[in-house]
């Protein structure tokens, strides 16, 4: 490789570490998702003119058209994307990501077909591990996409821990088999990527509920891994480099995922998503009696209060009410309350989902406070103000072995001593199952959308 090219590679391995770097707090994410975007630019310019290609197997006005259509679809879907819809979009991109190695492993493994010199067996390797890694990783992000846009349902067949463990270790082994026959036979190619595609499937299909963002990380750190794999094939260190930060920054995503979820590795690696014994759905009928409350006694009780924390979930950004509730803050904290954030890990739809909503409308970063240390503090707080959020507050996590976010850490708010609740219905959130934190004596359901419900609390506040 040319030195100007080392050159250009090691620049841009740097921007990504920075642009990572940055990417770790919301006051400096968009420099840092700049600076990676530059070092990325470099990386392709640099490849694509300064790459000893063998002539004959470049063809520009292909790659052209390819880098043409991929910015025009990728710069029109991200310009449109609602931020609710944020999510859903990265588990799509992350899918093409784990598409492309797979192709990336099929067209690799061509090149080995009929030619009288067979690949090394750390070769064929690699290339198989692109395959059965990239084509996991595409269905099961299409799958996660799916059951984020709520097109699709869990799907549990019976003992699909068992029946997914064994597919794996089939995958494993045929893998091996392929790789000490050094066979070149496209059949069994074919057999393994449907297999793999199809565990892919099989894999996420189960996992509901509480379980779902440890997978949505753990599918991230794939594709890195996928991507870093493509980089050994083509001996490429800035796509190595590149999968290997995606892939670590993942897993450690996938770490902190499960502590919060309290999780082992083992269990999301090798079953137990979600627990055999429990039903997709399933967790105990809860009823009673629901108290409403209006925007002015809401206000009311929030005026006189001292201590006030607010809850947001993901109501809050369907609503995009988070301008709102940071003037609602701002003008309690002029009464002289004293008003916190409660961030529970998994709140909203991605990893971060409310710090980064809130940091929209500049809420200042020290009133965002996580779970485990507002947790001992409800007990002094007079008001809890829950906006939009309804698993991360769900007692069921606590109290209910039938149910599947049970022992999933929550923000205790029943400890409050009052609770208001802004929902539109008694609708269940992501988990599909009841709360009976609506049920609570101390709880009062102030019903309607976050953004009009706010905007009435902050006018009746005004007034007092
Ligand atoms: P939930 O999905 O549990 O609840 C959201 C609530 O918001 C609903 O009950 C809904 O009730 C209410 N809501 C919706 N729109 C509005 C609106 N316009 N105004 C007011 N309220 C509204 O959200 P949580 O944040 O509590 O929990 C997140 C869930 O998502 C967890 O189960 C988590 O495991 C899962 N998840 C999280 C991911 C992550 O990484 N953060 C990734 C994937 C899944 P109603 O319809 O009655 O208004």
């Amino acid at each position: 490789m040319n030195i100007s090219l080392s050159i250009i590679y090691l620049i841009a391995t740097v921007t990504f570490v920075i642009g990572l770097k940055f990417l770790g707090h919301p006051e400096t994410a968009k420099k840092g998702n700049l600076i990676s975007a530059v070092g990325m630019i470099l990386a392709i310019i640099g490849t694509l003119f300064l790459h000893d290609f063998e002539v004959p197997t470049i063809n520009y006005i292909l790659i052209g058209a390819a880098l043409l259509i991929g910015t025009i679809l990728g710069w029109v879907i991200a310009m449109k994307v609602a931020m609710t819809k944020m999510p859903e979009l990265v588990s799509l991109f992350n899918g093409f990501g784990g598409g492309s190695a797979l192709l990336i492993g099929l067209v690799e493994f061509s090149k080995s077909v009929g030619v009288v010199e067979k690949p090394s067996a750390a070769i064929t390797s690699t290339i198989l591990s692109a395959i059965v890694i990239g084509s996991i990783t595409f269905t099961g992000s299409l799958v996660a996409w799916a059951k984020l846009n709520g097109s699709m349902k869990d799907l549990r067949l019976p003992k699909y821990n068992l029946i997914n463990n064994i597919i794996f270790i089939l995958l494993v082994a045929f893998s091996a088999y392929i790789v000490l026959m050094n066979t070149d036979s496209y059949l069994l190619i074919y057999v393994l990527l449907i297999a793999s595609l199809i565990y892919g499937y099989l894999f996420v299909a189960p996992i509901g509920g509480a379980d779902m963002p440890v997978v949505i990380s753990l599918l991230n750190s794939l594709t890195g891994i996928a991507a870093a794999i493509t980089g050994i094939l083509y001996d490429n260190k800035v796509m190595l480099v590149g999968g290997i930060l995606v892939g670590s920054a993942g897993l450690i995503l996938t770490f902190v995922m499960c502590n919060a979820m309290n999780r082992s590795l083992k269990n999301v690696i090798f079953g137990a998503f979600g627990g055999d014994s429990v039903a997709a759905g399933a967790g105990s009928k809860v009823g009673g009696t629901i108290k409403k409350t209006t925007a002015s006694d809401a206000a009311v009780m929030m005026n006189y209060a001292n201590k006030v924390v607010i809850v947001p979930g993901y109501g809050l950004a369907v609503a995009q009410a988070q301008h709102v509730i940071h003037e609602l803050e701002e003008l309690l904290t002029k009464k002289g309350v004293d008003v916190s954030y409660a961030i529970h890990p998994v709140a909203g739809r991605m990893p971060g989902h409310m710090n980064v909503l809130l940091a929209e409308s500049n809420v200042d970063y020290d009133k965002l406070i996580e779970m485990d240390s507002i947790n001992p503090q409800f007990t002094n707080t007079d008001v809890v103000l829950v906006v939009g959020a309804n698993d991360v507050v769900n007692p069921a996590a606590h109290n209910d072995p039938s149910s599947p976010i049970y022992g999933m850490p929550i923000l205790d708010v029943e400890n409050a001593k009052h609770i208001i609740v802004n929902k539109r219905s008694m609708n269940a959130g992501y988990a599909g199952i009841e709360n009976e934190l609506f049920f609570n004596q101390k709880t009062s359901m102030l019903f309607g959308d976050a953004k009009d419900a706010l905007t009435k609390l902050v006018a009746e506040l005004k007034n007092m």
